[in-house]
Formats: structure tokens, C-alpha cells, sequence
């Protein structure tokens, strides 16, 4: 049996959040319904809150989340069982150029979400809702993961898979130098991530709490660069050669002109992940257009990710190569109807993930 009501946090106003009941969406026959656990709370979300992102308001969001099958159309794929622990997957519409040439986050065939939805929300559709209690979705909108995994752990299936990409856009090798500027949450994600393709991981960090937490996930060499030269370290752990890979993971000018100051010589790669506001800027030497070309850089963008690297981030969840309960702040998750309380905690600096429990309503 299914309820007839769905129960969904929204950003009311700048500072604003608070909890929603609307109509059970009627599934249809390749539709799955899940049954939310976790909603973990995203950069983008809570800066969304704070206003430091501008969006249209009321919003209704969430995409860090994980749930179990507890329905399933009778078109739906035998793959998925009832039971099942799922996360959410890109939306695509599988026949557009993008979708057919393998960038899925940039499909241009979907629904549009300029406008407000058909209950006045602006955001993700009722049912699409992260969230929320309940997901009532196609069944391509969600992939498995492993059920021995924390629903919390399993939320994190969209920050691996984006930091893959870039990653893999940056051709990260075995044995490379990667360096990741910053310890909080993108960097531990990126950091696990490189590990994970079997990079040698150094992280910068000032911080002495997320230095802590850095050195306890024991896949990187930490470098305290509050009290040492982050550049002259790196050159140190590398023989003198610099990274091969920076990941600044944090949005300042001078965070970016460090990680251009450790990168090697020649042929290094500069991975722009995260975006910062005001966005931070490039040292003038990196865009010096003969410099670039002299020294093979590559200055990589990167949001977002495809099928594949969300496919291979679920295994990597699932069978343990990372370990997201690192990334978690360490307190109970908050209910669904305190989501103005879970907003506000993420928003206060320092904090990793903020796990939101959606049958708290
Ligand atoms: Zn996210
Ligand atoms: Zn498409």
C-alpha cells in the first residue's frame, strides 16, 4: 500500500527552509517507488539556501539520496527487486546529441526546468524530489547500491561520480602525484577518488580538524600548510618534480595559485571542480596563452557527470574502494521537518556532509 501523501523540504526564501505535504504522484508502469532514507546536503544546495548561489524561489531540491524499492511498474526491468537499496542517477533522455555522444549531464532533450512546477515549486518535479519521503521515478533515474552500505554512504553516489569525472578528465594514472588543495568534504571526495584509480593523494589543508579527519582516512599524505610551505612540501614528496594533477577545492585566488605553483613543469594538469564566489582568479603566468602552449598545460573545467561515471562510482560505494562515512559531520542525522535546522548546519563553515533523514516528517 502506498500513502496518498508525499512529505518534501523546500527553500522557502533566502534562510528560509521548512517541510511540504503534497499529493502521492500515480506511478506509472516503469516507474519505481522508493521508500527515502537519507538526503545528504550538497555545496550547491545549502549555498543555494544562504543565498550565495541565486535561484528561484520556493525551491524544491535534493539529489545526494538514497532510499529502498518498495514498488515497482510492471514494465520495470526484473534487475530491480523490491528491497533494494537505489541512489539517484542523471537524468536523461537517452536520444539527444549529448546523451548519444555520452555527456548525459548535458542532455538537451529533457523536460525543462525553467519554470515552476505544477504545484508552484521550483526545482525537481513531486516525486523527484531528494528531499523528500518518497521518490516516485522512472526507473532510469535511479541506479543500485550495494544493500551492506549506509543509506548515508550510499547518498554519496553524485560526489564520487563527479569527482571521477573530472578526474578522469584530468587522465589521473596509476603512481601519479595528485594533489588536492583543501581538506573539506570535495576534497576528501576527490581525494578517496584519486586513491581509488590508484594515484599517490597529497592534500593541502589549514585547518587542524579537517587535517585530523584527512589523515584518518589513511589514502593521502597530509601537508599542514598553515605551519609549512605547502609548494615546498609538495616538491619535496615529489622529488622535485611538482604534482602531475591539482584539484583546488577551494574557491580562492590563493588556493589556485598555489596549486599552479606545485603543478610539475611540463605536461601538468589543472582540474577546476569547484566553483567559487566571487570565482576565484587564474595567476596571470597559468593563462599566459605561450606558456600554456610551451608547457603542455592543461587547465581542465569540470561539473557533472556521465552514465559510466556513475555506474562505476556505485561500485566503487559498493564494494568499498571508498569510504564516504569519512565525509559525514559526525552527528545523528536531522529529521525531515527540522530541514530548516539541517540547512542551517550546513551552511555553518567547517561542517562535512549534513545527512538529512527523510521518514523524519
Ligand atoms: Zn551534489
Ligand atoms: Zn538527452
Amino acid at each position: 500500500m502506498l500513502p496518498d501523501k508525499i512529505h518534501f523540504g523546500a527553500i522557502m526564501d533566502v534562510g528560509k527552509a521548512e517541510m511540504h505535504t503534497g499529493n502521492f504522484p500515480e506511478p506509472g508502469p516503469e516507474d519505481i517507488v522508493v521508500k527515502m532514507n537519507i538526503c545528504n546536503i550538497c555545496t550547491n544546495d545549502y549555498q543555494q539556501f544562504n543565498g550565495m548561489r541565486k535561484k528561484d524561489l520556493p525551491m524544491a531540491a535534493g539529489h545526494e539520496c538514497s532510499g529502498y524499492i518498495v514498488w515497482k511498474g510492471k514494465n520495470v526491468n526484473p534487475l530491480y527487486e523490491i528491497g533494494m537499496q537505489v541512489s539517484n542517477f542523471i537524468n536523461s533522455c537517452g536520444v539527444c546529441y549529448e546523451c548519444r555522444t555520452g555527456n548525459q549531464d548535458l542532455c538537451t532533450g529533457k523536460f525543462s526546468e525553467d519554470g515552476p512546477c505544477s504545484d508552484g515549486f521550483y526545482g525537481r518535479k513531486p516525486g523527484e524530489r531528494g528531499f523528500s519521503d518518497y521518490m516516485v521515478v522512472n526507473q532510469r533515474r535511479m541506479i543500485s547500491v550495494s544493500n551492506d552500505i549506509a543509506p548515508a554512504c550510499a547518498a554519496f553516489l553524485e560526489p564520487f561520480s563527479a569527482a571521477l569525472h573530472g578526474l578522469r578528465k584530468g587522465h589521473v594514472m596509476p603512481g601519479e602525484d595528485v594533489v588536492i588543495i583543501g581538506g573539506g568534504t570535495m576534497g576528501l571526495v576527490n581525494a578517496q577518488t584519486a586513491h581509488a584509480l590508484g594515484a599517490r593523494v597529497i592534500i593541502t589543508e589549514i585547518d587542524p580538524y579537517k587535517i585530523d579527519r584527512a589523515k584518518s582516512m589513511g589514502v593521502a599524505d597530509v601537508i599542514d600548510s598553515r605551519n609549512n610551505n605547502a609548494v615546498e612540501e609538495v616538491k619535496r614528496l615529489t622529488k622535485g618534480k611538482g604534482a602531475d594533477v591539482v584539484v583546488p577545492c577551494v574557491g580562492l585566488s590563493a588556493a589556485y595559485k598555489q596549486a599552479y605553483d606545485m603543478l610539475r613543469k611540463a605536461a601538468g594538469r589543472f582540474i577546476i571542480y569547484s566553483a567559487g564566489y566571487p570565482a576565484p582568479e587564474f595567476p596571470p603566468d597559468m593563462v599566459n596563452s605561450n606558456k600554456v602552449h610551451y608547457n603542455k598545460l592543461d587547465i581542465i573545467g569540470t561539473i557533472g557527470a556521465n552514465s559510466s561515471d556513475c555506474a562505476d562510482a556505485s561500485r566503487f560505494i559498493s564494494n568499498r574502494l571508498v569510504k564516504p562515512e569519512f565525509i559525514l559531520q559526525l552527528n545523528k542525522p536531522i529529521p525531515l521537518r527540522d530541514i530548516q535546522k539541517a540547512y542551517e548546519f550546513a551552511s555553518t563553515p567547517g561542517t562535512y556532509r549534513i545527512s538529512v533523514d527523510l521518514q523524519g516528517v
